[in-house]
């Protein structure tokens, strides 16, 4: 390993060179473009066997990578965004093949973008040991150091930045790391590590491409001393099973199911742009959107007028044509909860503004964006998290009841007031029950500022100082 980062990173121009430069030499399956049913390209299919051949490169190569330090660790990770904006267009034009989601919009164009910025964030960091007592008597001071080798398990809606969002912190905290991507977006993160790793000293990323039995055989692996998990709270409580004889320190990034509240004095027409994003950012599949929009009663109708007039003018369609902003959902079991859930609504008796009706016979699983109104709150779209283009919007008469509707779950990712008074919207937020609580705005993550879930949207702080103690063992030196 080289003391002195170099950079010998060539810059892919297409992202058929990512795929052949990803190509899998044994075993493999095709993946499809959930925007028009084409096979995009071969994904390897790793064994539990590939597994432990990672897990054994990346645990021999860990403890040379930790005496590195800090400073030159940081360094690489910054030659690691060098290399993603090399090829950032060749990156983003596959995440838009596997995926679906649109090059433009708030979408592969800007997730490539985040995983360069979070790198770059990550490594800028300043992490010093904490002295807790200096007393004249006692000095205790308490450091992070490294765990050994992070296992990394992601979801399909986000497959790059949730990578970087998971490995930078752990490299930066001198880790190594084994990747199990989603098995419906394994291309995305093969390209975006064979990319990073142009730019690294060799296996300190590794990627497992295969199903649900590797990433059991990851959390259980006696050699894996920490679980990095983006995805549902069922799997979740699988990981926290089958870690718990090694007793794996675990951070979990679980299912949301987020309310938004709009305040009696919101400005309808100044804050419906902001409300759509923040429920429709790629295309509804986001854990951290808005999926249930509480709304007072004196300016329901208002904001349901100025939200479909921004939803029938966002365009959606196959991603690599620049003028779309919304894509397909990204495979067919999430095209048919969306489908069943806005299903139940309608049968209930709700109002679907727009939307709610998906075109038959067409090769992509397009769902239209869909808003649905007058809707109770224990209805299935709304107690549920939908995943998917649909946005219930239920009323409310009293902010108690606003409040008592949003904490009813058991989940708590995110959550947002809406109010032209910051202080009204700030009183209202602290009686919120979820890992962060926006105003005025809803999803915007920040790579300096903590994220995580409450209640059984997981547990465990991503990004920022917060993000770094989390990939290190605590130690107290006391003397
Ligand atoms: P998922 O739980 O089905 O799959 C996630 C990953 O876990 C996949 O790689 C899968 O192969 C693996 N897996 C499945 N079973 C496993 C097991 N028993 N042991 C170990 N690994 C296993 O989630 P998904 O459908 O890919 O993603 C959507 C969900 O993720 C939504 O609920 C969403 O809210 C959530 N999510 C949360 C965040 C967050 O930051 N909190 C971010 C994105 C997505």
């Amino acid at each position: 390993m080289s003391a002195q980062p170099e950079t010998h990173s060539t810059a892919f121009q297409t992202y058929q060179d990512l795929l052949a430069a990803i190509a899998p030499a044994g075993e493999s399956r095709p993946i499809k473009d959930p925007a028009t049913g084409e096979v995009v390209a071969e994904a390897p299919v790793h064994t539990a066997a590939d597994l432990d051949a990672a897990v054994a490169a990346a645990r021999a190569a860990q403890p040379e990578w930790a005496a590195l330090g800090h400073e030159k660790r940081s360094e690489y990770l910054n030659q690691a965004a060098d290399a993603i904006e090399a090829s950032a267009e060749a990156l983003a034009e596959l995440l838009s093949r596997e995926q679906g989601k649109p090059l433009n919009g708030p979408n592969a164009r800007f997730e490539v973008g985040a995983c360069a910025a979070w790198l770059r964030a990550t490594a800028s960091f300043v992490l010093e040991p904490e002295v807790v007592v200096d007393d004249g008597e006692s000095h205790a001071e308490v450091h992070y150091r490294p765990l050994g080798v992070v296992g990394a398990i992601g979801p399909w809606n986000w497959p790059m930045m949730i990578s970087v969002w998971q490995l930078a912190p752990s490299l930066r905290m001198g880790n190594t790391v084994v990747m199990k991507p989603s098995e419906y977006t394994p291309l995305s993160v093969l390209a975006l590590a064979a990319v990073i790793n142009q730019a690294l000293p060799a296996d300190l990323l590794h990627v497992v491409s295969g199903g649900r039995e590797v990433g059991e055989a990851l959390a259980s692996h006696p050699e894996i001393d920490k679980v990095m998990f983006t995805g549902s709270t069922a799997t979740g409580k699988a990981i926290i099973r089958s870690s718990a004889d090694t007793v794996k320190r675990l951070t979990l990034e679980l299912g949301g199911n987020d309310a938004g509240i709009v305040l009696e004095d919101a400005d309808p027409k100044a804050i419906a742009q902001d409300l759509f994003w923040g429920a429709f950012i790629n295309t509804g599949q986001t854990c951290a959107a808005l999926k249930r929009l509480y709304v007072h009663d004196s300016l329901y109708d208002q904001v349901c007028e100025e939200l479909v007039q921004v939803a029938q003018n966002m365009p959606m369609g196959v991603g690599l044509d620049e003028n779309n902003v919304l894509g397909p959902l990204q495979n067919k079991a999430q095209f048919d909860i969306v489908a069943d859930l806005v299903q139940k609504a309608k049968d209930s008796g709700a109002k679907v503004l727009t939307g709610g009706n998906p075109e038959s016979g067409q090769p992509g699983y397009f769902y239209p964006t869909t808003l649905v109104a007058e809707i109770d709150n224990d209805n299935p779209l709304v107690a549920q998290e939908q995943f998917g283009p649909a946005l219930p919007i239920i009323r409310y008469n009293t902010v108690d009841e606003a409040v008592e509707m949003a904490n009813g779950l058991d989940v708590g990712l995110g959550a947002s007031v809406w109010s032209s008074d910051p202080a009204k919207a700030r009183e209202v937020a602290a009686r919120i029950e979820a890992g962060t609580v926006w105003i005025n705005k809803h999803g915007a993550v920040d790579p300096r500022v903590p994220f995580g879930g409450a209640k059984q949207s997981g547990y465990g702080l991503e990004f920022g100082v917060a993000g770094l103690k989390a990939l290190g063992t605590p130690q107290v030196i006391s003397q």
